[in-house]
C-alpha cells in the first residue's frame, strides 16, 4: 500500500517538475526599437527621442531610456518612422476577379480561395497588417493566417454581402430565376459570397448565418451601386425596418453594421437606424456629418471615385451601364471633397479593390495619394492607422477576434503591428506607397521605403541592411 501511495506521489512530482519546465520554455520574447521617430497614428508630427519596447505580440513600453531585459533583440531603427502598421478599412481578398460577373462565371471556389491567399500575402508585404474584409467570405482565410500557414493580415470578416433582389449584393445573370423565391442558383450565392435577402425574417437569418460562419460585423446593401448590374446607383434598396432588422441582430452580438451607402437619403436612413460605418458616403454634406457625430459613426470612402483615371476601372469600361452611372455619379458626388474638408468627419481608409496584387497595389497606391492630396497627409494618416483601428473594434469584445489590444496605434498596449519607414510620411506619403500615378504606375513588389514590417509581435520583412 505504503508502494503505491509513494508511487503515486513520485508520478505527482515528475508531473510538476516536467510542467515548471514547460513554463521555463515559454520564456517572453523581448524587441527593442531605438533610434526611431514615433508616429503613433494620431499625432501631427513624429515623436523623437524615444524606444519602443515589444514584449511578445504587445507594445510593453514607450520611452526615453527603456530598461532591456535579458535577451531582448535590438534593432537600431537609423532615425526611420516607426509607425503603426496600415489598416484596410473595406477590402474584398476572395473577390478576385475583373468583375462581379467575371467573379460569378468564370471562377470556380478554388481558384477564388487560393487567389485570396495570394492577396492576403501582398496585402501584408504592402504594410496592412489589419483587414476589415467588407463582403464576400467568412472566417476560413483569417483562420489560416492566424494558424500561420499563409501569410495575411489580421482579417475581420463580414461574411456574405446582404442585399435585396436586384441589389448591389446580387451577383445572378438575368436569367437565374429570383433566389429569395427559388432557392440559390448564383454562384457567389452558393459560395456564400453573397446573400439575397429580402425583408425582416431573411435579413435576420443572412445576419445570423454570417455571423454563425465567423463574421466580427455584418455588411449590408443599402444603396445602388455603380459596377453592379441591376440596380441604379441612386436606389434605396432596404427601407427603414430591415436596416434596423441587421441593426437588431448584430446588436444582439454586441457588434454592428456597415452599409454600403451612395444617395443622402440611403446615408441617412442608415444613420437613423442604428448603422455604424457608412461605405463610400459619396454625398457626404452637413446633414451627414451632424447626424454621424451625434450617432457616433464612422465612414469609409474609395477615392479613386474622384481619380481623373476612374473610366479605366475594367469593371466599368466593360459595361456601357456602368459607364453610364459612373458618369452620373461623379456628378453627383462632386460636393464630397469640399465637405470633408470642411465638416472632417472620423473617415477611414478604404481601398476596395476586387482583384489580383498587380491591380490592387496599383489601385491602393493611387488611393493613399488622392486621400493625402485632397485631405492632407495627417487626415489621411490617421484614416489608415487610428480610424480604421477604431472602426475594427466596433465589433466589441465579445466578437472583436483581436481583443487584447489596440490596433491603428503606436501606445503602450497596443498590439505590436508597426512599420518602420524609411522617411517622414507626414510629409511625403509616397514612403508608404502613396502613388499619383494609377494604370500607368510600374508593377512593383512591395514597397522599397518600409524596411520593416511587423505584425502580432512577429517581423515578416526585414530590408534595413539592405
Ligand atoms: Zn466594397
Amino acid at each position: 500500500m505504503k508502494l503505491i501511495k509513494n508511487l503515486i506521489l513520485l508520478t505527482f512530482l515528475l508531473l510538476f517538475a516536467s510542467n515548471l519546465t514547460a513554463q521555463n520554455d515559454t520564456k517572453a520574447n523581448y524587441i527593442l526599437f531605438k533610434n526611431v521617430k514615433i508616429f503613433d497614428g494620431t499625432s501631427e508630427s513624429l515623436i523623437s527621442g524615444m524606444s519602443v519596447l515589444i514584449e511578445n505580440n504587445l507594445i510593453q513600453k514607450i520611452a526615453a531610456d527603456v530598461s532591456i531585459p535579458e535577451g531582448t533583440t535590438v534593432i537600431d531603427g537609423k532615425g526611420m518612422t516607426l509607425m503603426p502598421g496600415l489598416i484596410e478599412g473595406h477590402g474584398h481578398l476572395q473577390m478576385n476577379g475583373h468583375s462581379i460577373s467575371d467573379i460569378e462565371n468564370s471562377r470556380n471556389w478554388e481558384e477564388l480561395a487560393v487567389r485570396s491567399t495570394v492577396n492576403a500575402k501582398n496585402a501584408l508585404l504592402s504594410g496592412f497588417t489589419t483587414w476589415r474584409d467588407a463582403g464576400g467570405m467568412g472566417a476560413g482565410l483569417k483562420k489560416t493566417v492566424d494558424a500561420g500557414l499563409v501569410l495575411g493580415p489580421r482579417i475581420y470578416p463580414s461574411g456574405g454581402f446582404i442585399g435585396p433582389t436586384g441589389s448591389h449584393a446580387d451577383f445572378r445573370n438575368f436569367n437565374t430565376p429570383n433566389e429569395t423565391l427559388n432557392g440559390i442558383h448564383s454562384s457567389g450565392g452558393k459560395l456564400g459570397m453573397t446573400i439575397t435577402a429580402d425583408g425582416v425574417d431573411q435579413i435576420k437569418a443572412a445576419a445570423r448565418q454570417n455571423f454563425m460562419q465567423g463574421a466580427s460585423q455584418i455588411k449590408i446593401m443599402s444603396s445602388g451601386g455603380v459596377v453592379s448590374q441591376f440596380d441604379p446607383w441612386q436606389l434605396d434598396a432596404y427601407g427603414p425596418e430591415e436596416i434596423r432588422a441587421a441593426v437588431e441582430v448584430a446588436d444582439a452580438y454586441g457588434t454592428y453594421v456597415m452599409s454600403h451607402a451612395y444617395s443622402k437619403k440611403s446615408i441617412m436612413r442608415c444613420l437613423e437606424n442604428g448603422v455604424k460605418t457608412i461605405e463610400h458616403c459619396f454625398m457626404f454634406d452637413g446633414d451627414v456629418a451632424k447626424l454621424m457625430k451625434k450617432k457616433g459613426a464612422y465612414m469609409t470612402t474609395n477615392m479613386q471615385a474622384f481619380s481623373p483615371a476612374l473610366s479605366q476601372v475594367s469593371a466599368i469600361s466593360a459595361s456601357k451601364a456602368s459607364a453610364r452611372k459612373a458618369n452620373s455619379a461623379q456628378e453627383a458626388f462632386k460636393g464630397y471633397i469640399e465637405n470633408v474638408k470642411k465638416h472632417r468627419p472620423k473617415l477611414g481608409f478604404q481601398g476596395d479593390c476586387v482583384g489580383m496584387p498587380d491591380a490592387c497595389n496599383k489601385q491602393n497606391d493611387h488611393q493613399i495619394y488622392l486621400g493625402a492630396h485632397y485631405f492632407g497627409n495627417h487626415y489621411y494618416l490617421k484614416a489608415l492607422t487610428s480610424v480604421n483601428g477604431e472602426i475594427v473594434k466596433l465589433s466589441g469584445e465579445v466578437m472583436d477576434p483581436y481583443p487584447d489590444g489596440k490596433l491603428g496605434v503606436v501606445e503602450e498596449g497596443a498590439y505590436a503591428d508597426l512599420l518602420l519607414v524609411d522617411g517622414n510620411p507626414l510629409e511625403d506619403i509616397s514612403v508608404i506607397g502613396g502613388n499619383e500615378k494609377w494604370f500607368d504606375a510600374p508593377v512593383r513588389d512591395g514597397i522599397e521605403t518600409m524596411k520593416i514590417i511587423m505584425k502580432d509581435g512577429k517581423i515578416y520583412k526585414n530590408t534595413l541592411d539592405k
